[in-house]
């Protein structure tokens, strides 16, 4: 399809057209006017000199006597109207006057009654005469307010009505028109792109906690979007563009709101998936579309979230796509093209910054790349309390534990944990959100809503028991681990039929070997238990199971702790802002030796977990038994159980 500027698009440029739009509406407007009149006008107004209306008084011919700022309106009695209307009239003077000649609606038909007029004269002696004569006098009140709005529905609501018609014709036609660009009127591209501006994103940096580091780069963008002189005084150059990468639900479309709203110009928010349409050249136009919006809103800020759409690398693709690739093309053009210091900045925000194009990565187009990771400890406690001003909470909240609990979680996490406090507090009746809220909605996101109503057989029940407290004996016999935060046997939605949750005292940025062996053990013993004491083996370890391969893997290929392979890489690490999914490297000879280490380590592990459970059979028996009887226990009930039993 050919991708030039048509010339059919010429005659909608904006001004002659509103221009048009505005005299047609005038017009339709007087039109609508008249009309109006014509059919309201049930009283003909007749001009005559203050003389005869002297002489109609004195001839008692008026019935009334109306004062207004500029004239008299008299209205004759009944019976004098009729012939009175038959007198020639003076030379018409209004329009009504002149309607009324040329339409014939004459005023001897029934609905039409017949007024006179006059100039205002002062005449000290009218009263005295119209007193004298009895005829009523009044001056009518005015309404200002009236009289405007009645002028706004004749006049304004028309030409209102006619553009707004107008317009969603020519949207029709310019989309009808296919492959035409120029732009119908004011619309994006010829489609129904959901391009936005918003002039206040009502964000601040306040709002975005624990990316310190983020809000400090994307400071200088406000700075510089406050005072460009600064930087160009000195010769300094904005960079064009600022690329969000980290993993979904950090805050990246929120800081660049935050941006926004700090800088207070205009936000133009756009998904990259917006771009990429079904028909070639749409894309791209609407980049080039997109583009000239921008520049003529500057300064502003141009956000494409889910940049990856459109920026996706051009090689290495089967078939290759034409319209991502033209788009692609475009942006990069444009990114070029345009001249930073006129204060248009763009942001972009994906989590899969591997898979962008190399050129749209250079110097000079998104050059800066802004890291917004999952937040650490102080990070999530400080979203905690961005969220939970939101709600009403009880004294006894500590959102220093509720973050510790929450290792791992990004921010959108967290704001949801905040709400699922606050709706379990509503189904509980509270007024204020407290802690336990917390904490149970910590494990609705983890293991998923308590599911009381299973009905798991007592067999059932006894060997999740002894599972659950064989995980929580690995954990207390062992150095290394994290303490037990709870033990339930209470199945939840996700699948779990129980758990052992554990708390860190602190958060850890690094992982020793022992520590990881440690974890491995304790997935181990839930298993153990189980074939302990019932002699067999269930489903229950699945996950167990899963957690302690990949961990093993982990330590094998990625992080150089087998014997066998040393310091040797053997995977990679690709998307890792996503699932973290790694890739092999080596042969397939390696991978089979890489194997073996990886079950190696797991049953030494696994011997570990038996000796554990072997030498504590009394306390484990008793713990489960307890846990049996109460369902979910704290891990200083735990303790305190286990503290009759002195570590062999
Ligand atoms: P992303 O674009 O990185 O996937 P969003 O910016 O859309 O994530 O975040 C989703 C929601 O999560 C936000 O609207 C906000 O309520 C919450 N959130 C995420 N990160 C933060 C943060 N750092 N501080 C406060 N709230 C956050
Ligand atoms: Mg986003
Ligand atoms: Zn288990």
């Amino acid at each position: 399809m050919n991708d030039k500027k048509k010339g059919g698009g010429g005659g909608m440029k904006l001004p002659p057209n509103l221009l048009g739009i505005l005299m047609f509406g005038l017009l339709v407007s007087l039109l609508l006017n008249t009309l109006v009149s014509l059919f309201s006008t049930s009283v003909v107004q007749k001009d005559i000199s203050y003389n005869e209306f002297l002489d109609m008084v004195r001839q008692d011919k008026v019935e009334e006597v109306q004062f207004l700022s500029d004239r008299y309106v008299i209205t004759p009695k009944e019976e004098e109207a009729a012939d009175l209307t038959l007198t020639p009239i003076p030379s018409p003077q209004s329009i009504q006057d002149i309607m009324e000649q040329s339409s014939g609606v004459k005023s001897n038909s029934d609905n039409v009654s017949v007024q006179y007029y006059t100039g205002y004269i002062y005449d000290e002696d009218l009263l005295p005469l119209l007193n004298e004569h009895n005829v009523k006098y009044s001056t009518p009140i005015e309404n200002k307010l009236l009289n405007a709005v009645w002028a706004v529905i004749t006049w304004v609501m028309p030409m209102i009505l006619i553009y707004v018609l107008f317009m969603f014709l020519m949207n029709r036609m310019s989309k009808g028109m296919g492959g035409g660009r120029g732009g119908g009127f004011m619309s994006f591209g010829q489609s129904n792109a959901k391009v936005y501006v918003e002039k206040k994103t009502g964000v601040t940096f306040d709002d975005v906690a624990g990316q310190e580091e983020a809000k400090e780069s994307l400071m200088e963008i406000v700075d510089f979007l406050h005072k460009p002189e600064k930087y160009t005084n000195i010769g300094a150059k904005q960079p064009k563009g600022a690329l969000l990468v980290g993993p979904p639900g950090t805050g990246k479309t929120l800081l660049a709101k935050a941006v926004a709203g700090e800088a207070n110009v205009a936000f133009f928010s756009l998904n990259g998936s917006d771009f990429v349409e079904m028909f070639v050249g749409v894309g791209a136009s609407r980049v080039r579309d997109l583009f000239k919006q921008a520049n003529q809103m500057a300064p502003c800020i141009v956000f494409i979230d889910e940049v990856d759409a459109i920026g996706k690398s051009r090689d290495g693709q089967i078939g290759g796509n034409d319209e991502r690739e033209q788009t692609l093309n475009q942006l990069l053009a444009e990114m070029d093209g345009f001249d930073s210091s006129r204060g248009v900045v763009i942001l972009a925000a994906t989590n899969r910054p591997e898979i962008l194009d190399k050129a749209l990565l250079r110097p000079g187009r998104f050059d800066r790349r802004i890291i917004v990771e999952r937040p650490d400890l102080k990070g999530r406690e400080d979203i905690l309390k961005v969220h939970i001003k939101k709600v009403k909470t009880n004294s006894d909240v500590d959102l220093k534990r509720v973050a510790l609990a929450t290792s791992g979680a990004a921010g959108a996490d967290l704001a949801n944990m905040v709400n699922e406090a606050a709706l379990r507090a509503v189904r509980f009746n509270r007024q204020e959100v407290m802690q336990e809220d917390l904490m149970e909605a910590v494990e609705v996101i983890v293991a998923g809503k308590e599911k009381k109503d299973r009905i798991m057989t007592e067999k059932e029940k006894r060997i999740v028991a002894f599972h659950e407290i064989g995980h929580a004996l690995a954990t207390a016999r062992q150095k290394n681990s994290q303490p037990v935060q709870k033990i339930t046997i209470v199945p939840r939605t996700m699948g779990a039929l129980g758990y052992v949750m554990q708390m860190p005292e602190e958060e850890h940025y690094l992982m020793t070997k022992d520590e990881m062996l440690t974890q491995i053990t304790i997935s181990m013993a839930g298993r153990v238990a189980e074939e302990e004491v019932f002699n067999l083996q269930t489903t229950g370890a699945s996950n167990d199971i899963e957690q302690a391969t990949k961990m093993a893997r982990n330590m094998v290929e990625l992080y150089g702790m087998s014997e066998k392979f040393g310091m040797m890489g053997l995977s990679s690490i690709e998307n890792k802002y996503l699932d973290g999914r790694s890739v092999t490297m080596v042969s397939q000879i390696t991978e089979a030796d890489a194997d073996k280490e990886v079950a190696a380590i797991i049953s030494s592990c696994y011997e570990k977990a038996k000796r554990i459970i072997k030498n504590d059979r009394p306390a484990l028996e008793e713990l489960a038994e307890f846990l049996i009887s109460k369902e979910t226990i704290t891990g200083e009930e735990f303790m305190e159980l286990l503290s009759k039993y002195p570590q062999s």
